[in-house]
């Protein structure tokens, strides 16, 4: 089994001075450990009856659409303002500095559908605290929330709550 851990590379000071960015790109680049960190994402969730996986560009998307496949899932895109074609969802959150914004089509999901929530890392739970308001917005049924990395000192689990929170690797 590869050791999904090994291929996390630590970048100092990156993008700014005092952060610690976990890489996943090596784990990427690695087959058999992209194989088993979708099934390790997917693991709890197979038996959930989940119909839809949704997931917040852009590195939500690199784990949604497999995860979606692992799962017998349709895959639908959240996206930033300008990116989608039709009537949408919208949903305005804050940033450390200044407001992002995420969209979704009105129609991606049908009311009662059931939806899991695809990231490649949770830190303060901001970007799938918006993706979650904007599944409401469509009704949806959510199973829970799936991530590879979860950097647990940024708390972004409690934001989620009462939503099921899994993840592959932990970093206290
Ligand atoms: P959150 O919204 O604060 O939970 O941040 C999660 C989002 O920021 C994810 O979509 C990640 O792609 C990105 N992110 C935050 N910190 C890191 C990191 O250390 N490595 C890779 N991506 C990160």
């Amino acid at each position: 089994m590869a050791n999904l851990r090994s291929l996390i590379r630590d970048i100092p000071d990156y993008p700014k001075p005092g952060i610690l960015y976990r890489d996943i790109t090596p784990l990427l680049a690695d087959a058999d450990a992209l194989h088993e960190a979708v099934d390790q994402m997917a693991a709890p969730f197979l038996d959930a009856g989940v119909d839809v996986v949704a997931a917040a560009e852009a590195r939500g998307f690199i784990f949604g659409t497999p995860l979606a496949m692992r799962l017998g899932a349709g895959f639908v895109p959240i996206r930033k303002p300008g990116k989608l074609p039709f009537d949408l969802h919208s949903f305005a959150y804050q940033l450390e500095y200044g407001t992002d914004e995420l969209q979704i089509h009105v129609d991606g999901i049908q009311p009662g559908q059931r939806v899991l929530v695809v990231d490649d890392l949770l830190a303060t739970g901001g970007t799938v605290e918006a993706c979650l308001r904007l599944l409401e917005k469509c009704d949806a049924d959510v199973v829970g929330c799936s991530f590879l990395l979860h950097l647990e000192a940024f708390g972004g689990e409690a934001r989620l709550e009462p939503y099921h929170v899994h993840s592959v690797l932990k970093y206290s």
